[in-house]
């Protein structure tokens, strides 16, 4: 129950399954390749999944979730 999670540099990265751990998004930092979780609260959550869905209306594809992932820099890079 491993998924695959995306850095910045391709290398693989695993955690345990949403279905575990619960639905989350990552922090990517760009310089040294650290991945930190954060959570975004429930209302937000359906204001993405509305945006993302009006975006995608017209493509027919049924969308079951979403990733997000903020690239940046993390507090212990300069
Ligand atoms: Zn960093
Ligand atoms: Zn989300």
């Amino acid at each position: 129950m491993v998924q695959k999670v995306l850095g910045t540099d391709d290398r693989a990265r695993f955690e345990l399954a949403e279905s575990i751990i619960g639905h989350h998004h990552h922090l990517v930092c760009i310089e040294c390749g650290a991945v930190d979780d954060f959570v975004v609260s429930t209302t937000s959550e359906h204001v993405i999944e509305q945006a993302l869905a009006g975006a995608i209306a017209a493509s027919g594809f049924r969308p079951t979730g979403h990733r997000l992932d903020v690239l940046g820099r993390c507090s212990r890079c300069p």
